[in-house]
């Protein structure tokens, strides 16, 4: 049933945070370049059931599904980069596994076998993975982790016993690793890179190809070296050099015959790769003109990892529109505690991202307030466009004190709310409105503007929600719906139209932005601040100072 999907692990070795998700994902485009249809899986090996509820700090963004899933964020680059629709299927974590495990063995599904981690546990694994190969061509998995970690073991052992399982041609391992580059004696190392292969062929996995992170280009003689210790041909080491934007990945993969080698080695007979809309696309990333800056004001702001998927609808959205877009993030417990001081007279548009809990609220609803009242193109997103309901009941229609209840329950005006089905809930895991909701839009409205089209369908991951009895006031003020649920009950996007663009959105369209098919509220809003841009006082085009890697 399976026989004709192949399988690419790709394992990661030496330090974490070299890539796998991007290489997984560019692989993946790849692969479509070639005309093949692609799915992709990540498999963490933490215990927590999802990511749901784990720090941002610590484990970067959530990435939220069409049917709702919490997930890694590269779940995010996958999707950025493939046309591959991702579900629940497409990550687990080893608590999921064992989540699983456990209920067979209470439901005596064993048999009254001994339950153990060979093979109970790695069969778990293995039919997750099967499962979803299910009518594609190629499923790429991600193993989490590096090698050498106790608990990527169990996903090892799994993907180990699946070549035999599957049969050598439908399997293929590629293992990623660093070069790192001495100064002092001006070389390229390659001791770390033969340890990790050493570490993963102690369990059983000899690695096909080897992709090589380094800052350095490196030559023939290097990629020899590290063949003939890691038990590889040369033209299976791949140099994967560092570059200025993501999106160059595939194409230098290709350019170092990495496409070329996966197909040859599982015995796929392809088309020639198309890879004319990815070229085009970083030509135009490479010839962007102009620049924009984003005050962004939020809680996470020392970790961009935090706000991927928005910092990606960011640049799309800029690309789209010919320009380079900054990215200020700007501390909203400085402002809450500070002012807004002279923070924001450098930027072009304001914008308050999705987030949790109240530390800095204040300062989230200060933002909103100058962005208001200066008139400056304010985006907000999720916790976002709460906050500017809040700031809007606050100071335009005069009920003081109105808030969310999340932060203030005993607030007399509680314009933001949890609806009624929200309130019996105590356990954190999985409470909330998550995933795709449709959405319809007034056809005379701004939003109705942006998107073109009255039905949309948006992704979700909140608690809390527009109260509808303060609608009316609101929208007496100016406020106004710019889209609701079908049934007319959810407030979905708010606009204002008296001002150069103010748009709030209760869901998170960064999740569906693509970097060749921008997102039309980025793509507006970055418009907006671009025109912002010219009348701005103390406009001067700077340098670029953003730290992403594009
Ligand atoms: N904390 C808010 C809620 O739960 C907003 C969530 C978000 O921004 N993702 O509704």
């Amino acid at each position: 049933m399976y026989k004709s999907t192949k399988f690419i692990f790709i394992t990661g070795g030496v330090l974490s945070s070299l890539g796998k998700g991007l290489s997984a994902a560019s692989i993946g485009a790849l692969m479509e370049c070639r005309g093949l249809t692609v799915t992709l899986l990540k498999m963490d090996p933490y215990i927590n059931v999802d990511p749901g509820t784990m720090n941002p700090f610590q484990h970067g963004e959530v990435f939220v599904t069409d049917d709702g899933a919490e997930t890694d964020l590269d779940l995010g680059h996958y999707e950025r980069f493939t046309h591959a629709v991702l579900r629940q299927k497409n990550n687990f974590t080893t608590g999921q596994i064992y989540d699983s495990v456990i209920q067979k063995e209470r439901r005596g599904e064993y048999l009254g076998a001994t339950v153990q981690v060979i093979p109970h546990v790695t069969d778990e694994i293995k039919d997750k993975i099967r499962s979803l190969g299910n009518g594609v061509d190629v499923a790429i998995v991600e193993v989490g982790g590096t090698v050498g970690d106790i608990e990527s073991l169990p996903f090892l052992e799994a993907i180990r016993q699946l070549r035999a399982d599957l049969g050598p041609q439908n399997v293929l391992y590629i293992h990623l690793t660093l070069l790192p580059f001495v100064k002092a004696s001006g070389e390229v190392k390659t001791k770390p890179t033969q340890h990790s292969v050493k570490a993963l062929r102690e369990v059983g996995i000899q690695p096909d190809i080897l992709i090589c992170r380094t800052e350095k280009s490196i030559s023939r003689d290097i990629k020899e070296k590290i063949a003939l210790f890691c038990n590889v041909r040369p033209e299976e080491v791949i140099a994967n050099e560092d570059v200025e934007c993501i999106y160059e990945v595939p194409l230098k993969f290709h350019e170092e015959g990495l496409d070329q080698k996966i197909v040859e080695l599982l015995n796929v007979w392809t088309r020639a790769p198309q890879l004319d809309e990815w070229r085009a696309f970083v030509e135009s990333v490479h010839s962007l003109n102009q620049i924009v800056t984003i005050g962004i004001v939020g809680k996470y702001v020392n970790l961009h990892e935090s706000y991927k998927s928005l910092n990606e609808a960011l640049f799309a959205g800029g690309v789209a529109n010919e320009a380079k877009v900054r990215l200020k993030f700007i501390d909203s417990e400085r402002i809450e505690n500070s002012g807004p001081g002279n923070e924001f007279d450098d930027v072009d548009g304001i914008l308050v991202p999705g987030g949790f809990g109240s530390r800095g609220i204040e300062g989230k609803i200060r933002a909103v307030q100058y962005a208001r009242e200066n008139k400056i193109p304010y985006f907000g997103i999720c916790l976002g466009m709460q906050m500017a309901v809040v700031e809007f009941a606050r100071n335009v229609c005069n009920l003081a004190r109105a808030n969310s209840t999340e932060f203030d329950p005993n607030t007399p005006y509680p314009v933001i709310h949890l609806m009624q089905t929200q309130r019996s809930i105590t356990d954190k895991g999985g409470t909330m409105r998550l995933g795709a909701y449709e959405c319809v839009i007034p056809v005379d409205s701004l939003c109705h503007e942006i998107y073109g089209r009255t039905s949309i369908s948006e992704r979700h991951r909140h608690r809390y929600e527009f109260n509808n009895d303060f609608k009316q006031t609101l929208e007496d003020g100016g406020l106004v719906a710019g889209g609701v649920s079908p049934d007319g009950q959810l407030v979905e996007l708010i606009e204002y139209k008296n001002h150069s663009w103010f748009v709030g959105c209760q869901f998170h369209p960064e999740f569906k932005s693509r970097p060749m098919d921008p997102h039309p509220l980025f793509s507006s809003f970055i418009r907006a601040c671009l025109e912002y841009k010219k009348l701005r006082p103390g406009n001067e085009d700077g340098e670029c100072t953003s730290k992403a890697r594009h």
